[in-house]
């Protein structure tokens, strides 16, 4: 099973800490790494959240998220979180692309504004030496988060886009993919970024119910295995959006469950 050490908590499984705090719990967890949402960030404050994690010595497996290419304003905000990612050290900054533009019912379309926007803003970020992480989102999302809905669809802006850019795999969004094995390999050394928890069955909320790693139906190693036979040697990171259960736990409950799950059934 999967090495503890390079358990990373994506700051969404504790979504009801500060930044501050959740750092505290990870480094007091003995975890080395964290991966924040920008939301917490700014609350933080950049400069600050680069000293705690400094202090505590936390890798930083990304930073979520950049995106939403389809919306106003995408290009400030792509660049200011490029800025965000590179002052705290993140590994890379995750994409979520985005769904439909308002009012559109033209996917396609808005297949192609995400493809001409990461064009754009690739140069600002190869500058700042920061990997971006197109992280496909299951299609359930497709409409208001991201229409980029498989690995094949990442690799294949990877494939037309060039240098700085990858793939962040997140088995809640891949596992049900006849062709995830087959992308995975081919997303070879372009993965930046796994992500782990589970499907629930039945889930019972569109976001807010993924299950806690050995809790439901994802086959966890074999995925994990595979992005390590495909040369992926990052974090784990644990990424779990859960209202009415894992969130009204106690922090330390729930790190210490995402340490033992890593451990026995990664
Ligand atoms: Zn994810």
């Amino acid at each position: 099973m999967a090495d503890v050490a390079r358990l990373s908590i994506n700051t969404a499984t504790l979504h009801r800490l500060t930044l501050r705090e959740a750092i505290e719990a990870c480094a007091r967890a003995g975890i080395a790494g964290i991966a924040p949402w920008r939301d917490r960030l700014q609350e933080c404050g950049v400069a600050e959240a680069r000293r705690l994690l400094r202090t505590h010595g936390l890798r930083v497996s990304g930073l979520c998220r950049g995106g939403m290419f389809t919306s106003a304003g995408w290009l400030d905000d792509n660049r200011r979180a490029v800025d965000e990612a590179a002052e705290i050290g993140a590994e890379c900054l995750v994409l979520v692309v985005g769904g439909l533009a308002a009012g559109s019912k033209n996917i396609a379309d808005a297949r192609r504004q995400v493809r001409d926007g990461i064009a754009a803003l690739l140069p600002y970020a190869r500058a700042a030496g920061m990997p971006l992480a197109i992280e496909p989102l299951h299609p359930m999302y497709a409409a208001d988060r991201a229409c980029v809905n498989t690995l094949a669809q990442a690799n294949d802006l990877c494939d037309a886009l060039g240098e700085g850019i990858g793939v962040a795999i997140d088995v809640y969004h891949v596992w049900w993919d006849p062709s995830v094995e087959r992308e995975i390999e081919r997303a070879g050394r372009r993965i930046l970024a796994f992500h782990v928890c589970d499907w629930l069955v039945p889930t019972r909320d569109l976001l807010l119910d993924r299950g806690m790693m050995g809790d439901g139906v994802i086959d966890i190693p074999r995925l994990r295995e595979r992005v390590e036979s495909a040369g992926y040697r990052g974090a784990l990171e644990v990424e779990i959006f859960s209202a009415e259960n894992w969130w009204n736990r106690p922090a330390e409950e729930v790190l210490r469950v995402c340490k033992e799950r890593i451990a026995t059934v990664c």
